[in-house]
């Protein structure tokens, strides 16, 4: 009996498989076609972009349930249709694969804004004095004792080019705690209130991956880099629920406008997922989103490997991602961990590491072992080998196979750190629009570590995956920022090119949004390109990114964002 059922299970399973191979050969074809049928939505007269294995462009593309059923040629997929099959006319415009951003903070950018903080952006903020007149008037408008909040201050895009200090605060705003967060992250301003909110002296100690700046006398100047934040940001009152949640919605709309249909959002603490789930929950979640989670300790690796959860968890909208990591700071903060030569004149001349080398790898070993892929942000070149060591321990002592750790930023990736990262598999995590945004900052490290600042092609020459994260609110969400920058290089200040031999095709630039991304997040069965079987996310743009001049890139205007079929962004022009 058992005999029989197998003889007859594999009688059953041949046929399958046969019938599976012809349709997959014959799919797209007009007649005996037999998985290409009855369409939802058949999209025609479009330039598409497939981005698959071998960059075809194809004119037709049709949709099912959520997935493309085929792409090629109008006579290809003549019998896909039905009665039932709407039908859009593209007129010959372009479409890609949905974009694909694997770092954003995007949840808290989104809540600066909603949170009515106060507008210090680097986008339209020039002085120091600009900042301090925006402190005085919200000062004159609150009670004693509430928090002033600002995010995105850029000393760089100051008329100054210096910090400001708790003295540029306290002038206006003696009785309100001040909180400003530079725009990477990676430290802040506050005001002599919050310092003594915070019980910070000049007795106190800098935390471990953290510095409390000091002046020559030894009194705080009111910058707090990196860890030394954490000493003030759990004073700051808590967000009410319902904001958050708005934002999630915000978040939503903003990346499907600019063509994101999947994003991965990093270091959201539980209120941020929590967020997320109730968003998707009142169906206002129509991005696809990677939560990822930080762990900044032993402890907290334990205790989520203690969870049982793991990369990949949720479903195709929302689910959990890599879990995050720091072991540097930021170029902004100076604490970018570097081999000698020295940073002259900083109190810590080579940066910081955030973690010591055994406990980041036994970290990374709980984490991996209980199933998660790990991103760890790593900017100076002693950083990421420290990271890359880390990884390596970790890869060969649980004999992982397809780990795909990455590297966030990866900003200083010499050609030594690119060979170690080709060989362990592991991904940069890559910020294009840094070089515009920000690439003030890479000549405070000397030419040598500039040129291997944030590069592109020797990552394509290398064999290095690179796939690509706006960092919003470091730079703005759009990837056509990315797209532009990873294409020109150029520096917004300066108008020069850097490191011009870095500068990548449009189409491999696409390529880290696309393809890449997917892989980083392995995603690549079901996105990255738009093959039948995969996830129907495209996007309708207005001009032909394939042929555009370069600098055009920027100014690409989405006029649809599709996600799994459905139409969920539409600009409001006619076609
Ligand atoms: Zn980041």
């Amino acid at each position: 009996m058992v005999r029989y059922f197998l003889q007859q299970f594999r009688i059953t399973l041949h046929a399958t498989i046969a019938a599976t191979v012809f349709a997959a050969i014959y799919c797209g074809a007009p007649a005996g076609n037999a998985q290409c049928q009855d369409a939802d939505l058949l999209i025609r007269h479009a330039k598409i972009v497939t981005m698959d294995d071998h960059d075809r462009i194809a004119e037709t593309m049709a949709v099912r349930d959520g997935k493309i059923l085929a792409v090629g040629t109008e006579a290809e997929l003549s019998g896909c249709t039905s009665k039932h099959t709407a039908v859009i006319d593209l007129k010959g415009r372009t479409i890609l694969p949905g974009l694909i951003d694997v770092h954003t903070h995007a949840l808290d950018w989104a809540k600066h804004a909603s949170r009515g903080e106060i507008e210090i952006g680097y986008q339209d903020i020039r002085s120091i004095a600009e900042i301090v007149e925006r402190v005085r008037r919200r000062a004159g408008t609150i009670r004693p004792g509430e928090w002033i909040l600002g995010t995105g201050w850029d000393e760089d895009k100051l008329r100054e080019h210096r910090y400001m200090s708790r003295a540029n605060l306290d002038a206006v705003s003696p009785d309100n705690p001040v909180y400003l967060g530079h725009r990477t992250g990676h430290l802040a301003v506050v005001n002599t209130s919050a310092l003594r909110l915070a019980k910070i002296t000049r007795a106190t100690p800098d935390p471990q991956g953290g510095v409390i700046e000091k002046d020559a006398t030894g009194e705080p100047t009111g910058i707090l880099k990196d860890n030394a934040m954490g000493l003030v940001t759990h004073l700051l009152p808590p967000d009410p629920p319902e904001l958050e949640v708005e934002a999630v919605k915000y978040v939503s709309e903003q990346a499907l406008e600019s063509g994101l249909t999947t994003i991965h959002n990093i270091s959201l603490d539980p209120g941020g997922m929590h967020a997320y789930q109730e968003a998707r929950r009142r169906g206002w979640l129509k991005v696809r989103v990677q939560m990822v989670p930080l762990v900044s300790s032993v402890l907290d690796a334990e205790r989520l490997a203690a969870t049982g959860l793991y990369t990949g968890f949720g479903d195709d909208r929302l689910k959990l991602g890599a879990v995050k990591m720091f072991a540097d700071g930021g170029m902004g903060a100076r604490t970018i961990a570097i081999y000698p030569p020295e940073l002259k004149g900083e109190a810590n001349p080579l940066g910081l590491l955030v973690w010591k080398s055994e406990d980041m790898q036994k970290a990374h070993h709980l984490l991996a072992g209980a199933g998660w892929q790990v991103v760890t942000h790593a900017i100076g070149d002693r950083a990421i080998d420290q990271v890359l060591d880390s990884y390596a321990a970790v890869i060969r002592d649980l004999k992982l196979k397809d780990a795909r750790f990455r590297i966030a930023h990866s900003g200083l990736s010499t050609p030594a750190i690119q060979k170690r990262m080709r060989e362990l598999g592991v991904i940069a995590d890559g910020n294009p629009a840094f070089v515009y945004w920000i690439g003030s900052y890479f000549a405070r490290y000397g030419p040598e570590r500039a040129r291997w600042a944030y590069p592109a092609k020797s990552y394509v020459e290398n064999g290095v995956v690179e796939a690509a994260g706006s960092d919003v609110d470091v730079t703005p969400m759009s990837p056509w920022w990315g797209i532009w920058a990873a294409v020109t290089r150029r520096e917004a200040q300066s108008g020069k090119v850097l490191a011009p031999e870095e500068r990548i095709g449009v189409r491999d630039a696409l390529r880290l949004y696309t393809r890449n991304g997917a892989y980083d997040g392995f995603e690549d069965k079901q996105k990255g390109s738009l093959e039948a079987g995969k996830f129907a996310d495209f996007i309708v743009v207005d001009r032909d990114v394939l042929t555009v001049p370069a600098d055009e890139l920027k100014d690409v205007v989405v006029l649809e964002t599709f996600v799994g079929g459905e139409l969920v962004y539409e600009k409001a022009v006619p076609r």
